[in-house]
């Protein structure tokens, strides 16, 4: 049983949704309930808790303030990791359709739509998110039961128009997921643009501090949250209590962290435009940045990410890579600690993301540390 709050802001609501009942004694936070069955004798009814794999109460915390959070009437669903939640979302699409897809969506979610594709199961169809035209021409054209968005996509940045596309996926009677990992819902909340399931890699900003690997589907609609609760308790992608109470703990600094880093990352991207040694900065909290516009209308800041292409090179940007001393050099994003990648080392990076292109994951340091660090790293011969 959590405790109701009145309604207040989502920089609060990281702070209050998901607590104890405000009775004598009772704990502060939400206990880790490590349990994998409950007391119970008469018949089953879906309002029980039954059994370990269909429920548990650190999970109810993190599901109640996470769906308070992006919006929903429902609660979201807490999944093993951010591929579990891909994995649960992509059941939705029926045999024999065609799902459209970013092609600079998260390389695993790419990966596993690929798989099911050559299964012959449903075809895949990569499209740029950022030409609406092109997308909805897509969504028309073919038999398209489910759009997949990300905006910003990883690594490009580009936006898509997030309200656009899903009204003409609607009209087309398709289902929307969008994956929201980037942006967390205090930066941009795609259910109010009218998308049906949200995603997150909670491994990331939620849970905040590079210590636990779990993802989270979100959606309003009762038929769909059936259908993606009965996929997690059957296939077993449950999330660990303690890795959920941990992504909770995450949350309740989530504004702060999301203030800071995105206040230092448009500090950085407006500095490294006028580097010697960069060629291109791709942030879209840039005035000149082709989705600056849209995502000033759709997005409450910018978010954290940005991409710099080093001049010189591959090689010139692995050179960075090898010189930082204070960035971490590592995979992943939306920790406290600023990580820095090129993002080709990956081999099934696609070829249109360029050789010499750095992702950076902007923390929460000192940004006057983050920028000699880099700046020192981008000069080095
Ligand atoms: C990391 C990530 C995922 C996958 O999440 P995991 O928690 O690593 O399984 C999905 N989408 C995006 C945008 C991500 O960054």
């Amino acid at each position: 049983m959590e405790n109701e709050h009145p309604a207040v802001a989502r920089d609060t609501t990281v702070v209050a949704a998901g607590r104890p009942l405000r009775e004598h004694d009772q704990p502060v936070n939400v206990p880790i309930t490590m349990t994998s069955t409950y007391f119970g004798q008469n018949p089953i009814s879906g309002n029980d808790r039954a059994y370990g794999r269909y429920s548990n109460p650190t999970w109810d915390a993190f599901e109640e303030t996470l769906a308070e959070l992006e919006g929903s009437t429902l609660p979201a669903l807490v999944y093993s990791s951010g591929m579990a939640a891909v994995a649960a979302a992509l059941s939705l699409m029926p045999a024999g359709g065609t799902l459209i897809m970013p092609r600079h969506s998260y390389q695993g979610s790419l990966v596993l739509a690929g798989e099911e594709a050559g299964q012959s199961r449903f075809t895949l169809r990569t499209v740029d998110i950022a030409d609406t035209a092109a997308v909805v021409h897509e969504i028309e054209k073919a038999y398209a039961p489910l759009l997949w968005l990300e905006s910003p996509t990883n690594p490009m940045l580009e936006i898509a128009d997030i309200q656009t596309l899903t009204r003409a996926a609607h009209d087309a009677g398709a289902i929307v997921v969008a994956d929201n990992t980037f942006s967390t819902p205090l930066v941009q909340r795609p259910l109010e643009a009218g998308v049906d399931v949200v995603l997150h890699s909670v491994t990331k900003y939620l849970a905040g501090h590079s210590d636990v690997v779990l993802g989270a589907l979100v959606t309003s609609r009762a038929d769909l949250r059936e259908r993606l609760h009965a996929y997690r308790s059957h296939h077993g992608s449950i999330a660990g209590p303690f890795e959920t109470w941990l992504a909770l703990r995450g949350v309740r600094t989530l504004a702060v962290r999301i203030e800071r880093s995105q206040t230092s990352a448009l500090e950085l991207a407006t500095r490294l435009q006028k580097h010697a040694h960069v060629d291109v900065v791709k942030y879209p909290g840039l005035p000149e940045d082709p989705g600056h516009e849209r995502a000033a209308a759709q997005m409450e800041g910018f978010g954290s990410i940005l991409c710099i292409e080093v001049r010189g090179g591959e090689a010139a940007a692995d050179a960075v890579i090898n010189t930082v001393q204070l960035w971490t050099p590592a995979t992943s994003l939306g920790g406290v600690e600023s990580l820095i990648e090129r993002r080709r080392r990956h081999h099934g990076e696609p070829a249109s993301v360029p050789a010499n292109l750095l992702r950076l994951s902007v923390g929460i340091e000192n940004v006057e540390d983050l920028w000699t660090d880099l700046d020192r790293a981008l000069r080095a011969p």
